[in-house]
């Protein structure tokens, strides 16, 4: 079931950055895992997938010792583990522990929270561009001094934004939202874009996303918790 999952997505991967006259290999694919139990994770590796996304620092330091072979000291064929759910600021040194990439960070303060564990690590700002009240991410305008913070630290390499528009079973609604992450990119001068999930996936590379965050479409419906 998850191979034809992968097999599906990566086609629509691969037709959406077709249509939009972009490079399918400049999208990464990553695997959004939470609420799946590690051998899941383990027969995603199998078929190929590297990059991982968790939202819980919790349930993912549950779910690591049984991962340690995935994301161990070989260089080629290891996993990254990418935190992309909110990150509170007294789970940093655990987070810093446990994710290669911290997809959500949305003050200087986390920052330099994060920077204190002295680990080498990859760094995306959360950026908040709707006005519902329950999301998190940082408003536009604090992306310089987020960036700023991070530039004083030599473990912390900062390489683009996410964001997660309001949610609607349709696609089109969040092209706004992803064209308006594209632009602050631009203007800031980071690289990567991580936007997009399984029912908007298309829309997000045909404006411009680096990396798909999908769970669903791979793995199937989540239980509940
Ligand atoms: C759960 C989640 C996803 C994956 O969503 P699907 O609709 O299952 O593909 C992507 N990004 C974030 C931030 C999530 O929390």
């Amino acid at each position: 079931m998850l191979k034809e999952g992968l097999e599906q997505v990566r086609s629509r991967i691969e037709n959406a950055a077709a249509r939009a006259g972009r490079n399918a290999g400049e999208v990464t694919l990553l695997a959004v895992t939470k609420k799946f139990p590690p051998d899941v994770m383990i027969e995603a590796f199998e078929l190929g997938l590297r990059e991982f996304g968790e939202n819980y620092v919790q349930e993912f330091e549950e779910k690591h010792p049984a991962l340690i072979t995935l994301g161990g000291s070989t260089l080629e064929c290891s996993a990254r583990f990418h935190l992309i759910g909110h990150l509170q600021s007294n789970k940093t040194k655990k987070a810093a522990e446990l994710f290669q990439v911290i997809q959500t960070v949305d003050s200087a303060k986390l920052v330099r929270r994060l920077a204190e564990s002295g680990a080498q690590m990859e760094l995306m700002i959360e950026v908040k561009l709707s006005h519902e009240e329950a999301k998190y991410g940082a408003p536009p305008e604090a992306i310089p001094e987020i960036q700023e913070a991070c530039a004083a630290y030599s473990n912390l390499t900062l390489t683009g934004l996410m964001t997660m528009p309001p949610w609607t079973d349709d696609a089109e609604p969040s092209r706004p939202y992803f064209r308006r992450l594209r632009e602050l990119a631009v203007k800031h001068g980071l690289s990567k874009l991580s936007m997009g999930m399984s029912h908007d996936l298309e829309v997000a590379i045909e404006e411009g996303a680096t990396c798909v965050r999908i769970g669903t479409a791979l793995f199937g419906p989540r239980r509940k918790a």
